[in-house]
C-alpha cells in the first residue's frame, strides 16, 4: 500500500467519489436532460422520421449560406464584440422597429445570443435571485422548467385551459411580493397558441401593477396562420423597459445549428443580462453573426412565403394524424400539433417509444412540457420537407391497422 502523504489522515484516503455525490448535490441533479433532445437521439438510433426536436430538413436559404461562406473566407473568424457585431445589432434595430414596432438602441439595448436558448438563460440569470417566483403558463417549452432551476428560481405554474385561453383570475391570483418575472412564448410552443393584444394587455397590466419583468420568447414571431397577427407585449404601453424580447434566427430563416439569438430589454436590464452572457458565452459565432445581417435584408416576400409553406406542412401533418385516429386542433402558430392520445391507451412516453420503434416516426411525450401531467399528449413538428411529412403520415396510418 501507498504511504500516506505526511499529514493525511489516513482515513481520508478511503473518500470514494460517490460519497461526494452522495453529500455534495448539484443544482443539475433537479432536473433532467432534454426529452427532445433525447428523442432526437433515439430517432437517429432507430433510424426514424423525426418528427420530435423542432428543425427543418430542407435547407436555409441560398443567401444565408453564400453570407456565412463569405464571411468566414473574409476573415471574420475571431471573437465579435461579445454583446453582437456592431452591424447585426444596427440591423436588428432597423428590423424590430419595423416588425415588432419597438424602438431599441443598438449600443445599450441589444444583445446577441448563442441562440434564444441562452437568451432565456442569461436573462433568468440577470433578473432573479434564488427563492424569486417566476409564473411559467403551461404547458411550456420544456427548457423553461430547467432554466428556473439554474437561476434558483421557484416557478409557480398558470394552467391554460383545453381551449388555452387564459383564466383572468387564476393568473391574478398567480402573482405575489416574490414574483419577478413572468415568461411568456407566443406564438406558443407546444400548444400553437397565439396571444392576442387583448390577453397581453392583461398581461402587461399585471406586470406594471405587481413591478414584474415579462420574458417573452418570440422565435416563431413570422411562423402564424390563418391572417393572425404577431403582437410583442414590449410594444405595448408601460411594457419597454420591464420587458425582455427573445428573438433568434433559427426558426424564421432554418439554421437552428447556427445558435444565434437576441435579447431586446431596456438598458438596465440589458446592463445586467450583457455581464452575464459575457461570462457564459463571451459571444455568438463570429461569421454567423455576420451571415445573419443578410437574412435580415431578406424582402418582405420571404416571411410571407415562409408561413405559406409551414401552412400547407400543417395542413399534411394535421390530415395524417387525424386519419390515424389522434385528436388534435389546428395550430394558431408555430410548427408544432400538440395531440391528445387519450384514445391509444397508452401513456405518453410509452406510446412515444413505441411510435419510434415500431412506426419509425420520433414524437415529444406531452409530460415534458408539463411540471406534472401531460400524459395523454404527444408533440410533433411539421418543420420537415413535404415529403418526409407524407411518409410519416403514411407510417401513422399503419397504426390503424396494428
Ligand atoms: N425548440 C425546438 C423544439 O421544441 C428545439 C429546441 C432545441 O432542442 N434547442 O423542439
Amino acid at each position: 500500500m501507498k504511504p500516506a502523504t505526511p499529514g493525511t489522515p489516513s482515513s481520508s484516503r478511503n473518500n470514494t467519489m460517490a460519497q461526494f455525490f452522495s453529500t455534495h448535490p448539484s443544482r443539475a441533479d433537479n432536473f433532467s436532460e432534454s426529452v427532445i433532445r433525447e428523442m432526437t437521439r433515439l430517432s437517429l438510433k432507430h433510424n426514424a422520421i423525426n418528427l420530435a426536436q423542432g428543425f427543418p430538413d430542407f435547407p436555409c436559404p441560398a443567401e444565408l449560406k453564400a453570407a456565412a461562406c463569405e464571411a468566414v473566407n473574409e476573415d471574420y473568424n475571431q471573437y465579435a464584440i461579445t454583446w453582437g457585431a456592431q452591424d447585426l445589432r444596427e440591423a436588428l434595430a432597423a428590423r424590430v422597429k419595423q416588425f415588432n414596432g419597438m424602438t431599441f438602441d443598438p449600443q445599450a439595448e441589444i444583445t446577441v445570443t448563442c441562440g434564444s436558448t441562452e437568451a432565456m438563460m442569461a436573462s433568468m440569470l440577470a433578473i432573479i435571485q434564488p427563492g424569486d417566483e417566476v409564473i411559467v403558463p403551461e404547458p411550456f417549452y420544456e427548457n423553461y422548467g430547467p432554466d428556473a432551476q439554474i437561476s434558483g428560481a421557484v416557478p409557480r405554474y398558470v394552467h391554460l385551459a383545453d381551449d388555452f385561453s387564459i383564466d383572468e383570475e387564476a393568473w391574478k391570483s398567480a402573482f405575489n411580493k416574490k414574483t419577478r418575472a413572468i415568461i411568456l412564448n407566443t406564438p406558443n410552443n407546444p400548444t400553437g397558441k397565439v396571444f392576442s393584444k387583448k390577453e397581453l394587455a392583461f398581461i402587461a397590466d399585471l406586470c406594471i401593477d405587481n413591478n414584474v419583468i415579462a420574458i417573452t420568447d418570440e422565435i416563431y414571431e413570422h411562423i402564424l396562420y390563418d391572417g393572425r397577427k404577431h403582437v410583442s407585449i414590449g410594444a405595448l404601453d408601460g411594457m419597454h423597459d420591464r420587458t425582455i424580447t427573445i428573438g433568434s434566427f433559427s426558426k424564421t430563416y432554418s439554421v437552428t445549428g447556427w445558435r444565434v439569438g437576441y435579447a431586446l430589454a431596456g438598458k438596465e436590464i440589458t446592463a445586467r443580462l450583457r455581464k452575464i452572457h459575457d461570462f457564459l458565452t463571451v459571444g455568438a459565432p463570429a461569421p454567423l453573426q455576420h451571415a445573419c445581417v443578410a437574412a435580415l435584408h431578406l424582402p418582405e416576400s420571404y416571411y410571407r412565403e415562409l408561413a405559406r409553406e409551414y401552412d400547407r406542412k400543417r395542413h399534411i401533418l394535421f390530415d395524417g394524424l387525424k386519419n390515424a385516429g389522434f385528436s388534435c386542433e389546428l395550430p394558431e402558430g408555430a410548427y408544432y400539433i400538440f395531440t391528445d392520445i387519450a384514445g391509444f391507451g397508452m401513456s405518453d412516453t410509452e406510446f412515444a417509444r413505441y411510435l419510434v420503434e415500431k412506426a419509425g416516426i420520433a414524437a415529444v411525450p406531452g409530460s415534458s412540457f408539463y411540471h406534472e401531467g401531460g400524459e395523454t399528449k404527444l408533440r410533433f413538428t411539421f418543420s420537415k420537407k413535404d415529403e418526409t411529412l407524407v411518409e410519416a403520415c403514411r407510417r401513422l396510418e399503419t397504426l390503424n391497422s396494428r
